[in-house]
């Protein structure tokens, strides 16, 4: 097993988790099976806990385990199924390290960071890297270790001094050392400055770890007298000093480590082949290249709940982002805060919710992420009726198909008070409810979490066309609360179809509403699995709809796509 650390320097968000993924996507590329480990130090077993607006997206993996959003980006970019193992954290070490002393595995002895926590580090990151991801038999090649954290940080402390006794327990040779960092360029001057880089791989050196590899971020590309100077002060030859510099899109992160022969130095270090037959063709053209040509304009209108940061959304993003690659349309996200749909009171014409109100009028579809807490709950409902009687294409995922139900209830079926029994415990038709699979009490770990199936009900329903699928479909959750089985066939008599239910048929699914172009909802969250080159059904269909050409798609014929000088052409089954 070879590994490849990756650890970030000077200040957090450079995108060690992109620089990681591509890492692995380089390698992938040389022939390579790669898996990866993402380590976050802090005190939360996972960060199913942890607000979205603070720390970006809960990823939600197949085995229910939720993980750190760069979780996603390894599953995205190398196309792997990871466990919640893949994502450590110091929680998650001294949980283990603290249960196996009050069973006594260490009876007599002082319980210590070092070597207790530290041998519990590397056997878990050794255990973990031998499991297949990839849907293949044996061990993966290489695993891709990303650090969380900035080095020098307190939380990680354990962590290095673990990776530093790692390097030698795997060896020579099965060991590289990507370092991260910043180059900024100040003032008037413009001069790129190498001092913090220097001052944050001296701090990783007297660590006792030694980057192999520096991946320098800066806005534009790097002088060769400042790649020289690097080198120089940081004990790497020039060659080893990567550049990634801004780009228009992340798909070009692989092409541009390829550029600087990222592939063939790893491969070298870690004494691995294949670096001369490494092909990232389809990378290329197929992704960053296509993306960046795209010219007919998909307007979705996404409405949740919003502090500024879109990675609280990342995934959903992702999804889209995907469905627009396929279908051949340049995404334009309107972010619309779902609570300034809602008419509070004079306010009411505040430009805050005229802005909100022009947005959904300008947008060709329609997409209600999930989300808890009551804050917008309201407006999402505006949205979802918005939708359903303008005929404009909605996507409804978890909260988003709670809304739709709640809005049919009340406006279609004249349960003024319906709501959910998670904003409104004493509604006396409730519309959503609670579902129990897990606790009520506990937080961390008690959603109804994971792959789990949805069976079909029908074939004549758009989900099943999309999804190309004849019995079941198999999506990941995350939630506690459900449409009401009581009032389904009161729903459903009025048109709003229950297409997809659980193996009990006690839980909703999936739900379209007849006649309508393209409303669907699912309880569960699709956009986890949705893949560059394979977007996920229910997101090319709402891409599809919003352009217009989903009746097309679904009839088998191929979509051509005006505006486009590659003439792509998309169609059902090919
Ligand atoms: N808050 C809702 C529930 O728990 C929806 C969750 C979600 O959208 N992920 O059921």
């Amino acid at each position: 097993m070879k590994y490849v650390l990756v650890s970030g320097g000077v200040v957090s968000g450079l995108g060690k988790g992109v620089t990681a993924s591509s890492i692995g996507v380089i390698l992938k590329a040389c022939g390579h099976r790669v898996t990866s480990i993402k380590i976050d130090p802090y005190l939360n077993t996972d960060a199913g806990t942890m607000s979205p607006f603070e720390h970006g997206e809960v990823f939600v993996l197949d085995d229910g385990g939720e993980v750190d959003l760069d979780l996603g980006n390894y599953e995205r970019f190398l196309d792997i199924t990871l466990t919640r193992d893949n994502n450590l954290t110091t929680g998650k070490v001294y949980q283990s390290v603290i249960e196996r002393e009050r069973r006594g595995d260490y009876l007599g002895k002082t319980v210590q960071v070092v070597p207790h926590i530290t041998d519990a580090i590397q056997d878990w990151i050794e255990r973990v890297a031998h499991i297949a991801v990839d849907g293949r038999d044996g061990p993966p090649t290489v695993c891709v270790i990303e650090l969380g954290g900035t080095v020098g940080d307190i939380e990680s402390m354990p962590f290095i001094e673990a990776l530093r006794q790692f390097q030698f327990r795997v060896g020579p040779g099965n060991f590289c050392c990507v370092h991260v960092s910043l180059v900024p360029v100040l003032g008037v001057v413009g001069e790129q400055k190498t001092k913090p880089t220097q001052h944050s791989v001296a701090v990783l050196r007297s660590l006792g770890l030694n980057p192999h590899l520096l991946a320098c971020r800066s806005q534009d590309p790097l002088s060769p007298a400042v790649r020289d100077k690097l080198a120089l002060f940081c004990q790497v030859t020039p060659r080893h000093v990567l550049n990634m510099c801004d780009v228009s899109n992340i798909w070009h992160v692989p092409i541009m480590l390829e550029a600087q022969g990222a592939h063939k130095s790893i491969c070298d270090i870690l004494q691995l082949g294949g670096h001369d037959g490494m092909d990232l063709t389809v990378w290329r053209t197929g992704l960053a290249e296509k993306w960046d040509a795209l010219s007919a304009v998909v307007r979705i209108a996404m409405v949740g709940k919003y502090t500024g940061l879109s990675d609280a959304y990342l995934s959903v993003l992702k999804a889209l982002q995907h469905a627009c690659l396929s279908a051949s349309r340049k995404l334009e996200v309107l972010w619309v805060e779902a609570s300034h749909l809602e008419p509070t009171s004079e306010a009411d014409k505040s430009t805050e919710h005229t802005e909100a109100w022009d947005k959904i009028r300008s947008a060709h579809g329609i997409l209600v992420p999930g989300g808890f807490g009551i804050r917008g709950v309201e407006g999402m409902i505006l949205a979802a009726k918005y939708a359903r009687e303008k005929e404009v294409p909605y996507l409804g995922i978890c909260l988003g198909m709670q809304v739709a139900v709640i809005e049919f209830a009340r406006n279609v079926l004249g349960l003024q008070e319906a709501h959910s029994a998670e904003f409104d415990a004493a509604t006396p038709t409730p519309a959503v409810v609670f579902m129990p699979e897990g606790s009520k009490t506990h937080k961390g770990g008690t959603m109804r979490l994971g792959a789990r199936k949805t069976i079909l009900q029908t074939m004549d329903c758009i989900t099943a066309r999309l999804y190309q699928a004849d019995e079941y479909v198999d999506e990941r959750h995350r939630h506690r609360y459900e449409v009401n089985p009581n009032m389904v066939s009161d729903l459903e008599d009025r048109g709003l179809r229950f297409v997809g239910k659980d193996e009990s048929g006690q839980r909703m699914e999936i739900v379209e509403l007849k006649g309508h172009p393209y409303f669907v909802a699912g309880q569960f969250h699709p956009e986890f699995k949705s893949r560059p080159g394979k977007p996920s059904p229910l997101f090319l269909g709402l891409v599809l709809a919003s352009s217009g050409h989903l009746d097309r798609y679904l009839s088998g014929s191929p979509v051509k796509v005006k505006h486009q000088d590659d003439a792509s052409q998309l169609s059902n089954g090919h």
